[in-house]
């Protein structure tokens, strides 16, 4: 079978190459890319040494006509993503898939990193300038991932005084090409300049494009580590269970599963935004706003990629698939202590609440193996970290340099022609 191409959500259009999909970001019609088909697994897959290795078998299947995908891939998936079994009474068969090794400690590495390349590459050192609003691990995973990609210019905004320390810290670390700018206002003002910027550009301005959470090229990269989990498990199919705020990680783990992955369901872990779990128990879908929680990747209230799923399936068979999973903020910081007390592993509040939805999928009797996708490194929440189980993260190297590196971050009003200064 040939390479998928993509169509949009909502209908709309012909579908379009990878390409086009991949710059654009957003189908004309205010749609989200979905592939036309999913191509099987190449059986090599079983074989791959490593997740890069892994990668460029599985991804040729889907990008056929990039150039040097292999090396590009190996590129960006240069981190370790191993599979950490929990050991302690209750756990047995519990493992945690650490994905949180990459430059910026969170899982959004892994699609942002490979995006940045696959638009390096369709681009072919084209100048374009990728505009981003960012409340969290994105701008941070964005940044990081587009450093020294030829022809690339970088612009982040993102709400001045309402991002963690840390996750400022990452954002402002000076970056050859990427220049940080704290906004005077909220994350929605954030969002509303770059729109702004989009909807009134100017010729003099150049290529403008996005690399917000729902392009199709990080999407992709991420069904490879359901794979590579597998991988390593070997076996009998996992329950996966999937620490979930706007739902791109899940879709990618549902793609995987229609290319061969057998896995036994999913686990769709939220915190108190609890739509798609509500949803799921044949509730309507989500429509209200987000509240702020400790696990604030995932503070979402309308997930966009609920409706990448809804279009590659019905709502019975998304509700036999998986299942939704609501976990308080009081309950997350009981989740680390007792992980902590009974394992002595530490982990953050996203996966928390992913180890929390483990627990009570073993309560209700589930036998298979569970696999818990750990989406940040505990480092990046130390507060929270020390005072649910006394402990203090330590900082991994990379974290710790950040605070004697440079740093570069201009403050501008909420003004489109502030923002233009910079374009
Ligand atoms: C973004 C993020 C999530 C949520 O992932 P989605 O793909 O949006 O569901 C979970 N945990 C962390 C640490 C994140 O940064």
């Amino acid at each position: 079978m040939s390479a998928p191409q993509y169509v949009s959500t909502r209908g709309g259009g012909d579908p379009v190459p990878f390409r086009e999909a991949l710059l654009d970001g957003l189908a004309p019609d205010g749609g989200l890319y979905v592939p036309t088909h999913v191509p099987d697994l190449p059986s090599s897959w079983r074989g791959a040494g490593s997740l890069a290795d892994l990668g460029a078998r599985v991804l040729a299947e889907w990008l056929p006509d990039v150039d040097g995908l292999g090396a590009l891939v190996a590129d960006a998936l240069a981190f370790p993503v191993p599979l950490v079994p929990l050991e302690g009474s209750g756990w047995e068969g519990v493992h945690v898939l650490e994905l949180f090794h990459g430059p910026t400690l969170s899982f959004k590495d892994v699609g942002a990193r490979t995006m940045a390349r696959l638009m390096g590459a369709a681009l072919g050192g084209e100048p374009v300038t990728i505009l981003a609003a960012t409340s969290g691990d994105t701008g941070s995973a964005v940044a990081s991932g587009f450093e020294g990609v030829a022809g690339v210019r970088v612009v982040l905004l993102y709400p001045k005084g309402q991002v963690s320390a840390v996750q400022e810290r990452q954002l402002i670390v000076e970056r050859e090409n990427v220049q940080a700018l704290a906004v005077e206002g909220t994350f929605d003002d954030c969002q509303r300049l770059v729109k702004r910027a989009f909807s009134e550009a100017r010729p003099e301005e150049g290529r403008l494009s996005s690399a917000n959470s729902i392009n199709i090229g990080r999407l992709l990269p991420q069904m490879l580590y359901y794979l590579w989990a597998d991988r390593q498990l070997g076996g009998e199919p996992p329950l996966v269970i999937v620490p979930s705020g706007n739902l791109g990680n899940l879709t990618a783990g549902t793609l995987a599963m229609r290319g061969g992955l057998g896995v036994a369901g999913f686990l769709a872990a939220h915190n108190a935004n609890d739509g798609f779990p509500r949803f799921l128990a044949g509730g309507s879908p989500p429509a209200g706003d987000s509240v702020r929680t400790l696990s604030n990747a995932m503070d979402v209230g309308v997930p966009s990629n609920l409706e990448r799923l809804r279009s590659l399936y019905s709502d019975d068979e998304l509700r036999r698939l998986v299942r939704g999973e609501a976990v308080t903020d009081d309950e997350t910081t009981a989740s680390m202590r007792r992980v902590h007390d009974e394992t002595g592993y530490l982990c953050d509040p996203h996966t928390a609440v992913g180890l929390e939805a483990a627990r009570r999928a073993r309560q209700r009797g589930a036998a298979a193996p569970i696999v818990v996708l750990s989406t940040a490194h505990p480092a990046k929440f130390p507060e929270s970290v020390e005072a649910a189980t006394g402990v203090g993260p330590e900082a991994p190297e990379r974290l710790a340099a950040l605070w004697d590196a440079p740093v570069a971050v201009e403050t501008i009003p909420p003004m489109l022609d502030a923002l233009r200064v910079h374009l």
